[in-house]
């Protein structure tokens, strides 16, 4: 007998938009401040490809990314007459997240929100939708779809709370790449790593879905050959956390990822500069880019960052670490926040000392932000220190989202946008690139 047919609708709430609108406006004149942003925003959702994957034959499946919409689009989705729509939200567009998912529950049709916001605050999720996925989704999603077919769907979800949704790299499936019109995008998706091990008060992605996991090189190497079936010389980025933790796995990694024709860019702490041979492998992959997140521009602003002090002990070893990891013609853009209660306003000369000392060739400022599901989260909560009762929209990086300690709220805007202002002129951020070109140059020449 054949098998009903079911459709879902999956829906990634791409795009971030910068509450701040005084920021707004120095930004958009500012090259190289909205660009990490544009590229974040432009990426394809890896968890709802992968949940495609997992979707039974009886089920059609459509991908639907909305940034900017309109009622026609809504109306569109809901003409399709989805059995279900999922929808995968970061915190900073959740409240719209949860308006369009009540507007199609208005309509009779179900709606399932997965992503980090919901796996924080389920409670929160379940005034908005049907059901809630807390955690990773891949293992869950089966039983969900299988519960949408008997008119069971239960509220929530979770393999934070059970374990037989634990899932495990072993039994991974390739993401459903063929659903993405490929010439949309200018980057795609790969996890090869998921969490991390080091515990940062602010970090949310490090375990808010999963504890760290690798996954195993020969389903890397079938991911990757799926990713040049449809696109001949792809750019990857890495949905990874912390990509280079385990440097013997790495290895492998980098091994294979040099015998394919394409560029790359992945997260890492500063650990990847202390091993000559992984910078070696590295530059052989064709990395471009790696992204490290070294916080803060002093060591004592560093004690606390992470539970066992790993990055105030590696301090003194930043600027050298930079200039080691792009002597191998690796590009470092180098992360630094600003707010913590460490502190003072002093931070901002430091941070722009720092920056004009080094030779990071890209560089990322974003204010400290208490996302659900972090230490920092609890703690501003617990101190009655959070601003704006659920205003998610502001969960930017860009925006000011607590009452800081050493600073009011428009002090820390203020000199936040002046910074900003400063380490992203025009001539700063053509200077940062002619540098890191001629530390090209000098690599070419030491190899003739
Ligand atoms: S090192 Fe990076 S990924 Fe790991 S916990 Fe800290 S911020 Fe998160």
């Amino acid at each position: 007998m054949k098998k009903k047919q079911y459709k879902v609708i999956l829906i990634s709430m791409s795009g971030v938009r910068v509450y701040n609108k005084k920021l707004l406006e120095v930004g958009l004149t500012l090259p190289g401040f909205v660009d990490r942003s544009k590229v974040i925003a432009s990426l394809p959702s890896l968890g709802l490809l992968t949940l495609a994957a997992y979707t039974p034959k009886n089920w059609t499946v459509i991908y639907k990314e909305l940034d900017a919409y309109t009622e026609d689009d809504l109306a569109n989705i809901e003409q399709e007459q989805p059995d279900l729509i999922a929808f995968s939200s970061l915190t900073a567009r959740i409240n719209e997240t949860y308006k369009i998912s009540r507007l199609f529950r208005s309509k009779g049709i179900k709606t399932v929100i997965g992503g980090l916001h919901v796996s924080a605050l389920p409670e929160e999720a379940l005034n908005y939708a049907d059901a809630i996925v807390q955690g990773e989704g891949e293992l869950i999603w089966q039983q969900l779809l299988a519960d949408v077919e008997h008119n069971a769907l239960a509220q929530l979800y979770s393999s934070l709370k059970n374990k037989k949704y634990i899932y495990h790299f072993d039994d991974t499936v390739i993401p459903r790449y063929d659903l993405l019109d490929i010439s949309k995008y200018n980057r795609i998706t790969l996890q090869t790593t998921r969490g991390c091990p080091l515990h940062c008060s602010f970090c949310a992605a490090s375990r808010t879905i999963s504890s760290y996991k690798k996954k195993p090189i020969a389903q890397i190497e079938r991911e990757l050959n799926k990713v040049f079936e449809i696109w001949d010389k792809p750019f990857i980025e890495l949905a990874d956390d912390n990509t280079f933790i385990d440097k013997k796995w790495a290895k492998d990694l980098l091994k294979l990822f040099a015998n394919y024709n394409m560029k790359w860019f992945t997260e890492s702490d500063i650990s990847l500069a202390y091993d000559d041979e992984l910078l070696e492998l590295l530059s052989k992959s064709n990395c471009s880019q790696v992204l490290i997140g070294f916080e803060s521009t002093t060591a004592n602003s560093l004690k606390g960052i992470d539970r066992t002090n790993w990055k105030f002990k590696q301090f003194d070893k930043y600027l050298k670490a930079i200039d080691k990891i792009q002597s191998y013609g690796i590009s470092v853009n180098g992360c630094f926040i600003l707010g913590f209660d460490s502190h003072t306003k002093e931070i901002f000369k430091e941070t722009e000392q720092f920056i004009t000392d080094s030779n990071l060739s890209e560089v990322q400022l974003t204010l400290l932000t208490p996302f659900p599901g972090t230490d920092l989260y609890k703690q501003y909560k617990k101190e009655n220190r959070l601003l704006n009762n659920n205003l998610w929209e502001k969960y930017t990086l860009f925006d000011v989202t607590f009452i800081p300690k050493n600073f009011s709220v428009e002090e820390l805007e203020n000199e936040f946008q002046a910074l900003m202002t400063k380490i992203y002129a025009e001539e700063v951020v053509k200077k940062r690139k002619s540098i890191f070109r001629q530390t090209l140059k000098n690599k070419i020449l030491s190899r003739q």
